[in-house]
């Protein structure tokens, strides 16, 4: 398997960034993917190691190691070498609903884990990744795919981001009846209110929703399940649900914000810009056109705010970090940027994070409106807009107790089970493992199904 020689003969070689300095003037994907004989080679570059810890997919003293969908990396990528997409494709989506999701916004533990990256580049598993379900679509190769033994079961699953929408593909194929009820006006979750559009585009996301809509999946949106009236009736009506509401308890931002106008949390403001890039509106609020804005917050959340407000025409953009940037440098000192910190440079002249700061106070007009936050070290900075990009407290109680399922900060269930307090209603994903990352919500997706499937049955197929 692989091409043994191929980590000596050829480059890694990554999807490119486009310049920071064009891509915040649209919010087109970031990337330029690199397609044809360089894809190839890439795939080439897998080199039969006979250890592939890149699919392991384990959790080690608090880290993961590999990918935690165990996807069949050394296979996909030996059939890429021969442009085989075809079988590559076969094998990717045995083991991943949406190599699409993940093959933009993943982390890539399994690059972490790469033999060939011991002494030097690893392959470039996510690229290949998102090349192989690409060229599937583009090329006509992802076509409905219908269960002929149809199960008499129904599922409602509450929550349409990726563990909800892997739970209803892999329970759609096996033959049950499976509607998703979404409270927001789109499916998708975080897929489509969180992640910005360069990251992740909406098409993409909505060409899946597509997509499982022709297998047999009804989506109804606009249903907030925390009505005791409607989780009534959903619990009565189905034989099994399973919440997939994510974890949406924002963090306390550590300042009194009663009575200001101007401070947001992240959630709020990247739902409001995802509307106004969808539907190709003028800006909804909060916007940062014309604003100074400050972030609190380091991560995927905050980075997002800081680009969104760089294409939405912010006049300064900085974010607060509260623990020093010793914290934060690599093994060689360097202090990584990602692509909203290359692009506030890029604008700005500067990097955008200030280390060991929070707010203190905030000041304001004499209508409430913000106009500066001071920080703990005694520094002022001029703010019109503050976004709360802190974290995740865990999941909402109101559809917890709509429900009557038991929970601390999350929905609790047995270790390694999905099942809760009420015996036909399951969890997954970020409501049940708290705030993560979309190859875990997928894995707990699928891992859900299987219980559902056994609790439905009496046995399961599903792997
Ligand atoms: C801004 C941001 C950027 C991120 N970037 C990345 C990234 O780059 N890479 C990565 O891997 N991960 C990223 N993440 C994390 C990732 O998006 C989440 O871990 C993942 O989406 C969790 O999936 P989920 O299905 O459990 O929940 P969610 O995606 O949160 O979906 C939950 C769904 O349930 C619905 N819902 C909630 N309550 C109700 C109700 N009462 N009735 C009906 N519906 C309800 C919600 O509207 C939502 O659609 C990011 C997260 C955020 C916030
Ligand atoms: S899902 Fe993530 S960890 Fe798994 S192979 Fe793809 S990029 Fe790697």
């Amino acid at each position: 398997m692989g091409k043994p020689t191929g980590f000596l003969e050829y480059e890694r070689v990554e999807n490119r960034r486009r310049p920071p300095l064009e891509r915040v003037r649209d919010w087109e994907d970031l990337y330029l993917p690199i397609e044809g004989e360089e894809r190839l080679k890439q795939g080439a570059r897998c080199m039969n190691c006979g250890i592939p810890f890149c699919q392991a997919g384990v959790q080690f003293e608090g880290k993961q190691l590999g990918c935690p969908l165990h996807n069949l990396i050394p296979e996909w990528n030996d059939m890429l070498m021969d442009g085989n997409y075809a079988h590559a494709l076969a094998r990717l989506l045995k083991t991943n609903n949406f190599p699409e999701f993940t093959g933009r916004v993943c982390p890539a533990f399994c690059e972490q884990a790469c033999t060939c990256g011991l002494y030097d580049a690893p392959i470039t598993v996510h690229d290949n990744e998102r090349s192989i379900i690409e060229f599937a679509f583009q090329n006509g190769m992802m076509k409905p795919r219908f269960t002929q033994n149809a199960s008499g079961k129904n599922v409602v699953i509450v929550g349409s981001g990726p563990a909800g929408l892997a739970v209803a593909d892999q329970l759609n194929h096996r033959g049950h009846c499976v509607t998703v009820v979404e409270k927001h006006a789109r499916p998708g979750g975080i897929l489509t209110y969180g992640i910005p559009n360069m990251k992740l585009p909406k098409s993409v996301v909505m060409r899946r929703i597509s997509l499982m809509t022709d297998e047999g999946v009804s989506f109804v949106t606009g249903v907030d399940a925390s009505d005791p009236a409607v989780a009534r009736r959903l619990s009565a009506e189905y034989d099994a649900v399973v919440l997939c509401c994510g974890a949406e308890e924002p963090r306390n931002i550590g300042v009194n914000s009663d009575g200001v106008s101007g401070v947001c949390y992240a959630m709020e403001y990247l739902h409001a810009a995802s509307e106004q890039t969808m539907a190709d509106q003028p800006a909804a609020q909060p916007d940062a056109s014309g604003k100074n804005v400050v972030i609190i917050g380091t991560g995927n959340t905050a980075s997002d705010c800081v680009a969104t407000a760089l294409r939405q025409g912010c006049r300064s953009v900085i974010q607060l970090v509260r623990r020093g940037m010793e914290d934060y440098l690599d093994p060689s000192g360097v202090l990584p940027q990602d692509y909203a910190q290359e692009e506030a440079e890029s604008v700005f002249g500067e990097d955008p994070r200030k280390f060991g700061q929070s707010v203190a106070s905030l000041q304001t007009d004499e209508n409430g409106k913000l106009v500066s936050v001071t920080t703990k070290n005694g520094d002022c900075y001029p703010c019109e807009l503050l976004v709360g990009a802190t974290g995740f407290a865990g999941c909402r109680a109101d559809v917890c107790e709509a429900f009557g399922v038991e929970r601390d900060r999350t929905v609790k269930t047995g270790k390694g089970s999905y099942q809760t307090s009420v015996p036909h209603i399951f969890t997954a994903g970020d409501m049940h493992r708290g705030q993560s990352l979309v190859v875990h919500a997928i894995a707990e997706g699928r891992a859900a199904a299987v219980e559902v499937d056994r609790f439905l049955m009496g046995y399961t197929n599903l792997l």
